[in-house]
């Protein structure tokens, strides 16, 4: 008997394998389509100076929506990209948005871009994102990426590699999602990083509970010391962005400062910032 419901739930399991596998595939030749019809947009998150609140640069961050599949996540197509060898692909179509749209902001505002973690194991990476940044005149010094611990981790020598080619052209590095997975702090110091982004989690729970009030102002000292900048992410509300400024914290980002936007109401949101200035000609630029 036991047998036999055995065998009903493999059957069962594996119609759900197939399914899935089904779905991803499906998944995969959107996606695929989405990107030669130049369907994958990038809209931008403000990164604020927290201590006067202006606008320090954008995040870029991939959107998509499918016709017949509605929105589907960035974390959940990016890997999927990932996994279907196509991330070069997508990303050089994301980057190159990203610095077009870039163009058109005061020049001293940068455009932070997250690298995934496949990019950081294939050694071509610094070439191919030099070159497309290139291509579109943005200089590589506006020029943040993003990546993240797990990313590192995977090949600590191809990814170092990466990271100082990068970093010699005027390229800056930040370490995304700071706490949250394998955090070694050994890594702070022997891997090259500009800037450390505090995952949402500790600013979340900020509020709320004094142990991640106390793990955001180590690290704030800890990054002070090392000479890293500190960005908040996921500032929600003022009582966060105050906690966080009181404790020393640089920059913030989150929907308190405002969501991601695509690049036309950027632009608009830098028309309120910039209100008496000429874009493009903003204070340094
Ligand atoms: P991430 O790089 O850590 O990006 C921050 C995420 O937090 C974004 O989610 C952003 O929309 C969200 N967020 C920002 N402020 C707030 C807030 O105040 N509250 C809340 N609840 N959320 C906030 P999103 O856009 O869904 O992206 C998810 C992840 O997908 C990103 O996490 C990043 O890892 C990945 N991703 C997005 N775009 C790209 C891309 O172009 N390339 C690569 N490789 N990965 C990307
Ligand atoms: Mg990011
Ligand atoms: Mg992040
Ligand atoms: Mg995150």
């Amino acid at each position: 008997r036991s047998k036999r419901r055995g065998r009903g739930q493999i059957t069962v399991y594996s119609r759900e394998i197939a399914q899935e596998m089904k779905r991803a595939t499906q998944l995969e030749q959107a996606l695929r389509n989405a990107i030669i019809a130049d369907e994958v947009d990038v809209h931008f998150q403000p990164i604020v100076n927290l201590k006067d609140d202006s606008v320090v640069g954008f995040e870029a961050l991939a959107r998509w929506c499918d016709a017949d599949l509605g929105y589907v996540s960035p974390a959940v197509f990016v890997p999927l990209a990932e996994e279907r060898g196509f991330i070069d692909t997508l990303s050089e179509a994301l980057l190159r948005k990203a610095a077009e749209a870039a163009l058109a902001w005061p020049k001293e505002l940068f455009l932070s871009f997250n690298l995934s973690s496949a990019q950081l194991m294939d050694p071509s990476t610094s070439a191919n994102v030099l070159s497309i940044i290139g291509r579109a005149g943005l200089d590589p010094r506006r020029l943040e990426l993003e990546i993240t611990e797990t990313a590192v981790m995977t090949d600590e020598d191809v990814a170092q590699k990466i990271v100082t080619e990068l970093r010699a052209a005027g390229v800056r590095i930040s370490l995304d999602d700071f706490g949250t997975g394998q955090s070694s702090l050994g890594r702070l110091r022997d891997f090259s990083f500009d800037k450390v982004k505090v995952d949402r989690a500790f600013v979340s729970r900020i509020s709320h509970d004094r142990s991640s009030e106390h793990i955001v102002k180590a690290i704030v000292a800890m990054c002070d010391g090392l000479d890293l900048e500190v960005v908040a992410e996921g500032i929600e509300d003022v009582s966060e962005a105050l906690k966080l400024k009181a404790l020393g914290c640089g920059m913030g980002q989150g929907y308190f400062y405002g969501k991601p936007v695509d690049a036309v109401a950027t632009m608009r949101y830098l028309a309120t910032k910039y209100a008496t200035r000429e874009p493009g000609s903003a204070a340094g630029g």
